[in-house]
């Protein structure tokens, strides 16, 4: 059993804590190695070096950092598939998934190779007589990513790009349980010539969060991950008098109109709920099925869901795999049988699906008739259930996102080009899509969500990401009239 250390000044460590903590394969059920938990002293080890690192990188020019990004972004395309290929053996999402999680990533980078762009700060000439005034924008110094287990390398590439295209240098934490994609980028970075310690890795749990969050070298954290984590991450960073944005959980909606495409509904919805095993923050977990589409929206859903695939995500066959946990597979199962004793209709039952080794899968669930007062309804279920709430009117449907804590992203399907611009402007979330089920915005916009989605106001990725990664600094200057000037500039004189 190999153990997985940390990626600190550019070499690769073995842990020196003593704590560790399992790495699973999800589809067998077996661990596959040990991760070493960083102490605080790793922690500031890692922090040392990119505070070290922060003096010359913060000064590289920009054409510099953005030639080193390109080579990066070759190195990941060269290596997709063996990205990919870590993504399954840790994470258990199936082949197509890992390949569009990378695709994913490519595109965060290829944001970051055009940030001279973004970087060019603005110029008033001649505010006043002989005076300029003109913004630039500084990096902050050592920034750190703390990432959940669902998105390994992507979300890590939603922020280490542009942080350090932007001129800082980056400490990021990934998640313990699927750890080895991460460390596999943390490689690649070193073997594109990024100096030492500009990017660097330490795995760890509360501790290694904790003292970043502390750790007076750190000036700012984005962190991904559930609710509960992201508010402490946001009250305890900032009391720090640090910058943070912490991204949180999600119970999107997707509402379907009386005149909506019922196959495109009912496609989007299978692969919205039921797509990476539900673990994605932008899954839809709530059918809003408005007036008499309910009955047939159900069934078309209901009859693509037994074609579903289930298995081993290195099976070019399989549609969805396993649960990155036992305890998660157990946690959904409970909230399928708890919805149909508070009175659901389990129109699936994904607790009935037999699989036949140790890996932690668990069949596909759709259930019917939820109310909001439902377990199912009220929490993230974050696995593959899908909830369909029936509602009377557009406005009822609308009413059920406004008073759901969460607001990441809903989604509206209709043939109505009314209804739907109207859907944009009631919707209480941060990303809408229409006839589009996971409206995940393009790297060249930003992501975030409202309400408990998101704690912080700057989104990330894109040009909300730079504004976070670097602060604006205000030039005003004055030079005397040319006439007046020291050096004959062949004006004449004011004699
Ligand atoms: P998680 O909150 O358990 O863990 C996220 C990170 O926080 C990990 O690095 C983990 O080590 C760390 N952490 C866990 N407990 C901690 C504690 N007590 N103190 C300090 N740090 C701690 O999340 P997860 O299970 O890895 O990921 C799934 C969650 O992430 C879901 O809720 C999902 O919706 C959310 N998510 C949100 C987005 C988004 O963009 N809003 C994207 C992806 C995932």
């Amino acid at each position: 059993m190999h153990t997985i250390g940390h990626l600190i000044d550019g070499k690769r460590l073995d842990g020196t804590s003593g704590r560790t903590s399992p790495v699973f394969n999800p589809a067998t059920g077996e661990q596959t190695a040990e991760l070493a938990l960083a102490s605080i002293d790793e922690v500031d080890a890692a922090v040392a070096s990119a505070q070290a690192a922060f003096e010359g990188w913060g000064q590289v020019s920009v054409a510099r950092r953005i030639k080193l990004m390109h080579t990066f972004r070759n190195l990941v395309v060269d290596n997709a598939e063996e990205v990919g290929r870590l993504l399954t053996a840790e994470h258990g999402k199936v082949l197509s998934d890992s390949a569009g999680e990378v695709a994913r990533c490519i595109e965060n980078i290829e944001f970051a190779c055009g940030l001279a762009d973004h970087l060019k700060g603005s110029l008033n000439e001649s505010a006043s007589t002989g005076v300029d005034v003109y913004t630039v924008r500084r990096p902050l110094g050592v920034v750190a990513g703390i990432t959940p287990f669902n998105f390994p390398v992507m979300v890590p590439l939603w922020m280490a790009p542009n942080a350090i295209a932007c001129g800082n240098t980056f400490v990021l934490k990934p998640s313990e349980r699927d750890p080895s994609a991460p460390m596999f980028l943390a490689e690649l970075f070193q073997e594109a010539g990024f100096p030492p310690g500009v990017f660097n890795v330490v795995n760890g749990d509360k501790v290694a969060v904790d003292r970043l969050l502390e750790h007076p070298d750190v000036k700012a954290a984005s962190f991904v991950g559930s609710t509960p984590i992201a508010r402490y991450v946001y009250t305890t960073g900032t009391a720090h008098g640090k910058r943070i944005q912490a991204l949180g959980g999600a119970k999107n909606h997707m509402v379907v109109l009386p005149d909506a495409d019922i196959d495109l509904a009912a496609d989007s919805a299978v692969s919205a709920a039921y797509g990476s095993a539900g673990e994605r923050c932008m899954a839809i977990s709530v059918v809003a099925a408005v007036g008499d589409v309910a009955d047939p929206l159900v069934d078309a859903i209901r009859v693509r869901m037994e074609k579903l695939v289930i298995g081993d995500g290195t099976d070019p066959a399989s549609e969805m795999g396993p649960l990155i946990t036992r305890e998660a597979r157990d946690r959904v199962a409970g909230y399928v049988g708890g919805a149909a004793d508070a009175g659901a209709a389990v129109v699936v039952d994904g607790r009935e699906a037999r699989f036949d080794n140790e890996g932690h899968f668990i069949g596909v669930s759709l259930l019917d008739h939820v109310t909001t007062q439902m377990e199912a309804y009220k929490d993230e279920i974050f696995g593959p259930v899908l909830c369909v709430v029936r509602c009377d009117t557009y406005a009822e449907a609308v009413q059920l996102i406004a008073d759901n804590p969460w607001g990441n992203g809903a989604a509206i399907f209709t043939r109505d080009g009314g209804a739907a611009r109207q859907f944009q402007q009631d919707a209480d979330a941060g990303m809408l899509g229409i006839n589009v089920p996971i409206p995940v915005p393009v790297g060249y916009h930003s992501f975030g969500g409202w309400k408990d989605s998101l704690f912080g106001d700057i989104t990330m990725y894109g040009p909300e990401g730079i504004n976070f990664y670097t602060r604006p600094k205000v030039i005003t200057s004055r030079w005397p009239d040319p006439a007046g000037s020291s050096v004959d500039l062949g004006f004449p004189t004011n004699q």
